[in-house]
């Protein structure tokens, strides 16, 4: 084949063809999105065809395509669905995934150099931090999650107590313990961002919850006089701004005054709350998101961009670079030509070789716009409040923690000892309309239904009530017992 034997279509016009009925495959699996079941288990034939060799000759893109379009498209985790509710995950929209081929097409390493795609990321991480309020000079950059994200903070906290020396030297050198602070309702990868960070993970202090499910100030400022007592060193508080259970959303302006008082920094987890300032009625909740040193968010949970697409924020842009940046003679700079550039991204994270993940947010907020953003965020927060409603409403149904934001917690009531709330949402999982998660709230199973998909409406709220208590009724007797009470 010499010099045609790459890996370039051999025919562009058939490959186009074939691009044209993939895109109208996707079209048409979204636009009957409501007419699927959320979720349906992968049958064992299919999972069975998918422990294979190796492939060592390739089949037609069509073949494959259809296979596709068989075995993996079916069996999807539901996310896309309206009647998905379960743990807190975005929708996805058209655009994001032309956005993601457009990407794709393009194969940008966002490491570093002089092109378009590093202006752009530049150009979204701008908009984040102008829409939650930064000061000018705040800087960040995409990352995989709010995992990653908030791993990246505390690595920021981290040099910012012992220095950059201590990027060298490691954390022993100081001799104190660093400690840092969160309500017991905090996200469980920001134990595992200090276990990472060589810290140790019982040196995140989980300070108790007050009624709203928010930090107690009273009690973190105990703790931290006692760590300071200790012989420790306090070095961040993580405040967070939509918790993964219920939605509360700390006093973040408080957390902000405690840690200026300590000499502390303050990170906020917003993994999807910090959205919320995309509705201007939910904006307010936010108090003090702006005083924050970094900022953790995800656009792919509320902002409906496609998997993945974490945002790390920081106030003052440089401590990215102390934290980060290092010296490498195959990354050096020049003034003019493709290595131009005095910071590259790879200067401000732990990643060199980055995808382009910033064109799926900036091409969903260039089309949609950020008040159609903020809508949908509007809408999630007013159909918990209807569902919150609605459980109050039903003697069946109890309410097991405020419903804040965009997270409902409730049960279905049966005697003590018989719980059968996890039960409920593993039928509603099999049945296949909607698709809430189980939590624990207060030591007791909860069936947690977080709103946040943008196609999710009242619908999907009156299946969840309905399918809810024919589940629970089953599952105690109550049906037969219904059965058997005599006519009136
Ligand atoms: C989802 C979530 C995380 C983790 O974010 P990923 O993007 O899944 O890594 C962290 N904190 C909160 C509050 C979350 O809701």
């Amino acid at each position: 084949m010499g010099h045609t034997d790459t890996l370039d279509p051999p025919d562009w016009d058939a490959f186009q063809r074939q691009a044209e009925a993939m895109l109208g495959l996707l079209c048409t699996h979204l636009r009957g999105l409501r007419d699927q079941p959320v979720w349906q288990p992968p049958p064992e034939a299919v999972r069975a065809r998918h422990r294979s060799a190796p492939p060592r000759a390739g089949d037609a893109l069509a073949e494959v395509c259809a296979e596709f379009a068989t075995d993996i498209l079916p069996y999807g985790s539901g996310n896309t669905h309206p009647g998905f509710m379960g743990w807190v995950q975005g929708g996805g929209t058209p655009v994001g995934m032309l956005a993601e081929m457009l990407a794709a097409g393009l194969n940008a390493n966002v490491g570093g150099r002089d092109h378009m795609a590093i202006e752009i990321e530049r150009e979204v991480i701008g908009w984040s931090r102008e829409l939650l309020g930064l000061p000018e000079g705040a800087d960040g950059l995409f990352v995989t999650g709010t995992s990653m994200a908030n791993f990246i903070a505390v690595l920021v906290a981290r040099s910012g107590a012992l220095g950059a020396g201590s990027r060298r030297a490691g954390l022993r050198a100081d001799g104190r313990q660093l400690t840092a602070y969160a309500s017991a309702g905090v996200h469980g990868c920001v134990a595992r961002a200090l276990d990472m960070a060589g810290i140790g993970a019982d040196h995140l202090r989980l300070v108790p919850v007050d009624d709203a499910f928010c930090i107690s100030l009273p009690d973190l400022r105990a703790q931290i006089a006692a760590d300071r007592a200790a012989g420790a060193l306090p070095f961040l508080i993580i405040g967070t701004a939509g918790t993964v259970d219920t939605g509360a959303i700390d006093d973040l302006d408080a957390l902000a005054d405690i840690a200026a008082a300590e000499g502390m920094s303050l990170h906020v987890d917003g993994a999807f709350g910090a959205l919320a300032a995309l509705a201007p009625g939910l904006r307010p909740r936010l108090r003090g998101l702006e005083r924050a040193d970094s900022v953790a968010f995800d656009w792919h949970k509320w902002g409906q961009v496609p998997y993945d697409a974490g945002c790390i924020l920081v106030r003052e842009g440089h401590r990215l670079r102390t934290a980060f940046a290092g010296e490498a003679a195959y990354l050096s700079r020049a003034e003019t030509g493709l290595a131009a550039g005095a910071w590259w991204p790879c200067d401000l994270g732990p990643d060199l070789s980055r995808g382009f993940r910033a064109l799926k947010v900036w091409m969903t907020l260039k089309v949609h716009g950020t008040e159609a953003l903020g809508r949908a965020v509007q809408r999630s927060c007013d159909l918990a409040q209807d569902l919150a409603a609605r459980v109050a409403a039903e003697p069946e149904l109890e309410l097991l923690a405020p419903a804040a934001l965009n997270i409902v917690c409730f049960g279905y009531r049966a005697e003590s000892g018989h719980d059968v709330n996890a039960a409920i949402v593993e039928a509603l999982h099999v049945g296949g309309r909607v698709a809430p998660s189980l939590t624990r709230i207060g030591g007791r199973p909860a069936i947690r239904a977080a709103l946040v998909n943008h196609r999710t409406d009242a619908r999907d709220i009156e299946a969840l009530v309905a399918e809810t208590i024919a589940h629970g009724r089953r599952l105690t007797g109550l049906d037969r017992g219904l059965r058997r009470r005599p006519a009136a």
